[in-house]
């Protein structure tokens, strides 16, 4: 196939908040596929928060992002042309294909879906990587047992909305923690929860102490900072953590944690992880979470931007809360 086709690459790297003129939008070739390549057509962009870190030029868990290539992303689309004997035109995938209305990628590292059964959308969320890490930060960490009560902070977002639901289902107390007035009855009246905390009011430890009458005894943390430091002042022994994400501090200073003494006098076992580092539990993630879904037992929220253009900006508003759910880019 000839043609050019858009996309965004990383133009500088971010001194603090993220700008417009950090991201470059430019016009390439589709180039020819080789032997084992696809060409994609993204209909979908998944915007997420770790591709902050991945603009700055830091040391983490992962490279930098290199200027001047399309930015990295989870893309879900369809196949416009193949070189590899699993997929033909028409089929839909996900893959890694960054911020581009096209692209091509080795067929190994696509993924076929099932757009009949679910909207291709939700293959980049609650059917995703979002929905993985909520199922393996519950699953594999907090382990959590009928009457426990779980925290889940950024709880109306692509992995707090599951992590709560999930934990219902478990037959836990799901609280929420959750930036305004609107995205906490959601959490409460649409997902289910048992209560939201309002952490915008301002008095998140009092609030959190009125959500939380008998402790917490899993804590699901993607937020970091303050929300995270309230959450350990009402841990219960033996506690366990979730540390999935600190979105509060990306880009900034992090802000200082005073309750740490809560790991040692709770006793509390506290774990990072990355969810890329476990794709062992994929399949059996994604098989949960489908039929959860399919069964109306799991629900999910989208914010979606519209053409790549819009990428940059919804992706700024993202890091400061104006998505509400799953944050995407829809592409013609
Ligand atoms: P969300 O859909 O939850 O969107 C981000 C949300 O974070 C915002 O809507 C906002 O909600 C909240 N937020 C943003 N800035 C702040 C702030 N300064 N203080 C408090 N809250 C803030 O994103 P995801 O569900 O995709 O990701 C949630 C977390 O999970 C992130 O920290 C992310 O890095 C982490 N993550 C980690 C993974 C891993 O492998 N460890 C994999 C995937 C995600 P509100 O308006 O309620 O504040």
């Amino acid at each position: 196939m000839s043609g050019n086709y858009s996309r965004i690459v990383l133009a500088s790297r971010p001194r603090g908040a993220v700008t417009p003129d950090n991201f470059r939008m430019e016009s390439v070739p589709v180039p020819e596929l080789r032997e084992g390549e696809v060409l994609v057509r993204n209909r979908y962009l998944s915007l997420d928060p770790y591709m902050r870190g991945r603009m700055s030029a830091s040391k983490s868990y992962a490279a930098s992002q290199a200027l001047d290539e399309t930015m990295i992303g989870a893309t879900a689309g369809e196949v416009v042309d193949s070189r590899h004997p699993r997929f033909a035109p028409g089929d839909a995938v996900t893959g890694m294909l960054g911020w581009a209305e096209m692209g091509v990628a080795d067929g190994a590292h696509l993924r076929k879906v099932d757009a009949a059964s679910a909207p291709l959308s939700a293959y980049l969320g609650v059917l995703g990587m979002p929905g993985v890490t909520a199922w393996y930060g519950l699953n594999q960490i907090i382990l959590p047992k009928p009457g426990d009560t779980v925290v889940v902070s950024a709880a109306s977002g692509a992995v707090g909305g599951v992590v709560g639901q999930l934990a219902r289902l478990n037959g836990c107390r799901a609280v929420g923690i959750a930036g305004g007035p609107e995205k906490c009855a959601y959490v409460v009246d649409e997902l289910g929860f048992d209560a939201c905390v309002d952490y915008k009011l301002g008095k998140v430890a009092e609030d959190l102490a009125v959500a939380t009458p008998d402790g917490i005894d899993g804590l699901f943390e993607n937020v970091g900072g303050e929300v995270f430091d309230a959450a350990l002042a009402r841990m219960n022994a033996f506690g366990r953590i979730a540390l999935c994400g600190m979105i509060s501090g990306y880009g900034g200073k992090p802000v200082p944690i005073n309750n740490i003494g809560s790991v040692l006098v709770n006793r509390l076992s506290m774990r990072g992880f990355i969810i890329t580092e476990h794709m062992e539990v994929w399949p059996q993630a994604l098989e949960e979470l489908a039929d959860l879904v399919a069964s109306g037992q799991l629900k999910y929220r989208e914010t979606i931007a519209e053409g790549l253009a819009a990428a940059p900006e919804a992706f700024i508003g993202l890091l400061q809360g104006r998505n509400f759910g799953k944050q995407l880019v829809r592409m013609a």
